[in-house]
């Protein structure tokens, strides 16, 4: 009997029964295609039982020609029991080079499927997010949120804290917090798969299918590659000379300086800017954009600019960095605003100018693996690398750097290298969350993005000043942006400034990924005085003026 297939299809542009009864022929008409099913409009995806020579491109069209568009997100053997073939002459199935979350993900994934699996660590197991990224990051964060608030009742405080004095009890407690989830996170999880192995040391690629481990060559069926990245810092002149933190460091300070430049207005440089600040250091934040996080909505870069500069965090964009150097124990940084000269000091300075994926020193071109232009190993849709037997996941494939798209990356990557069950790689709908006060939360396109990509949209921008949540708790700081196609009001992208953006973005997460529009969000129940209740009103806001309406959004 012919191998089969079952093929899972993210399909965009449904509106109504019909079009999910459109898109279930055509399927059913491409030869070989056994069954095909689409649930409902709603639900945006359709399943498809298929011969294996039923290629992707065949389905997509057959779904273009009904008047849809179709994103192959999965492609699997149709057996439910597939086992990784054991792979001969090898001393492991798969071997994995790294030890975070990655590496995890996928040696779990490698060994629920009965392969013999290695882990290779040259440094603290679990990576960078347990020990120097977001867990540290997180705890720290919240210990100066919890401060800021309960000193100032009313939200309106101007002053850092808790007192600097303090410091060292909240890094103290971090470091508990971090070995605590290392251990029961990574290192128990080793105890539990008995057919995961760790092993200690550097390894190098050493040929086609040979990795090098402190010199002890291995042969495994096949490698992935996990190892990370690192923080990079632009080529300043003098920055080197007169030294400086990267977040790693700045995670782990004995003291607090008494001041901090912080370069980079992104993601990590807010974060710890605002952290630092509240813990009591007079922080200045440059950044070389024209607004600070500025992969976001221009309102909530605006936003978060005014809230930071409310609590004293000097921000300076468009901020042109000349030199930098050290005087009498002093840093100094030379810089051009707006074609105007000047000179920044501070005790420190933090660089938050990005990571790079750690890709020297692996010998990746006698294997035949190919690089991109910023280092990262480049993949297919499989996580494939250009030497089949070598997949590839996590930070090290560059961006988006996240723990969960790491994982879920590691997972994906095992199968696929071995059982050849043909999962894609696929981000649509992929939420992200910056953890400053209030925090910023967006998934999908920005206005921006979407018009880019011909889609003629529609808008809604709605102040926190009229979500009762933000009113109950005297924090009205932030807005939520909605994106939605025009003819359709299918929702294309939501954008959150406010306390728990984080935990409000997932529902919109929910509806971008299952094609749900404007209209759904408002006629679904949300509970009254919950920040997720500012999505309903946000959705209304595209056709009322919400200030207008009464209780619970009705
Ligand atoms: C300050 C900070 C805050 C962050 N906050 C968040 C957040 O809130 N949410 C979020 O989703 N993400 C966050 N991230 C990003 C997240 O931490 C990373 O995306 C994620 O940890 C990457 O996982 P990984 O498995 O790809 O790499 P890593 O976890 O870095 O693992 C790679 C491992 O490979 C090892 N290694 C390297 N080379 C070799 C070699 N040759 N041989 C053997 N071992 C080797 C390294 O020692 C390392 O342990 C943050 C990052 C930072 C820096």
């Amino acid at each position: 009997m012919a191998e089969r297939n079952q093929i899972t299809i993210r399909i965009e542009g449904m509106t109504c029964d019909g079009c999910a009864r459109h898109v279930t022929e055509a399927l059913k008409d491409v030869s070989w295609v056994e069954e095909a099913k689409v649930p409902s409009w709603k639900s945006g995806q359709a399943t498809v039982i298929a011969e294996s020579k039923v290629n992707d491109e065949v389905l997509i069209r057959a779904i273009r020609e009904a008047g849809y568009r179709g994103v192959v997100r999965e492609r699997r053997p149709l057996e439910e029991e597939r086992r990784a073939p054991a792979a001969e002459g090898a001393d492991y199935d798969l071997m994995i080079i790294g030890g975070g979350s990655a590496a995890f993900a996928a040696a779990i994934k490698a060994a629920e499927l009965g392969a013999k699996v290695s882990i290779v660590e040259s440094g603290t197991i679990g990576g960078t997010c347990v020990n120097i990224g977001c867990v540290p990051s997180k705890t720290l964060i919240r210990a100066a949120e919890l401060c800021y608030r309960s000193a100032y009742p009313k939200f309106e405080g101007l002053t850092a804290c808790p007192p600097p004095s303090e410091w060292q009890l909240v890094i103290q407690q971090k470091d508990e917090l971090v070995a605590s989830l290392r251990e029961g996170k990574y290192v128990h999880v080793l105890d539990i798969y008995p057919n995961i192995t760790l092993i200690r040391g550097h390894a190098k690629l050493a040929g086609k299918r040979n990795v090098s481990i402190d010199g002890k060559t291995h042969t495994p069926g096949k490698i992935a590659i996990a190892r990370g990245s690192h923080p990079w810092a632009p080529p300043i002149p003098g920055l080197e000379e007169a030294g400086f933190l990267d977040s790693t460091d700045a995670l782990s300070l004995d003291a607090l300086p008494k001041s901090m430049i912080v370069i980079g207005g992104g993601t990590i440089g807010l974060e710890l800017g605002q952290l630092f600040s509240r813990f009591g250091v007079l922080v200045t934040i440059l950044q070389a954009d024209a607004r600070v996080a500025a992969v976001e909505e221009p309102e909530i870069s605006e936003a978060l600019a005014k809230y930071l500069a409310e609590e004293k965090v000097r921000v300076y964009t468009g901020a042109h960095i000349s030199r930098v150097e050290k005087v009498n124990g002093e840093r100094r940084v030379y810089v051009e605003i707006e074609g105007k000269e000047s000179t920044f000091t501070a005790e420190q300075i933090l660089v938050a100018t990005g990571r790079l994926p750690n890709t020297s020193d692996l010998s990746l071109d006698e294997a035949g693996v190919k690089t991109g232009k910023r280092g990262e190993i480049v993949v297919n849709e499989h996580l494939q690398t250009s030497n089949p037997d070598i997949y590839a996941a996590g930070d090290v494939i560059g961006d988006p750097m996240f723990v969960y798209v790491a994982a879920y990356a590691g997972g994906l990557a095992a199968e696929n290298a071995l059982t050849g069950a043909g999962r894609i790689y696929d981000l649509f709908a992929l939420p992200r969350v910056t953890f400053t006060d209030p925090q910023i939360a967006s998934v999908g396109l920005t206005d921006k993005q979407a018009s880019e990509r011909g889609l003629k949209v529609k808008t809604s921008v709605l102040s926190l000043k009229d979500v009762p949540r933000a009113l109950a708790a005297r924090d009205t700081r932030g807005l939520i942006k909605l994106v939605a196609e025009e003819e359709t009001s299918r929702l294309l992208g939501a954008h959150v400034l406010a306390a728990e953006a984080g935990e409000v973005i997932q529902e919109a997460t929910l509806a971008i990924r299952f094609g749900l529009t404007v209209q759904d969000l408002v006629e679904t129940f949300h509970p009254y005085l919950t920040m997720v209740e500012g999505l309903k009103l946000a959705a209304l806001t595209f056709e009322k003026d919400v200030t207008k309406l009464s209780c619970c959004a009705a």
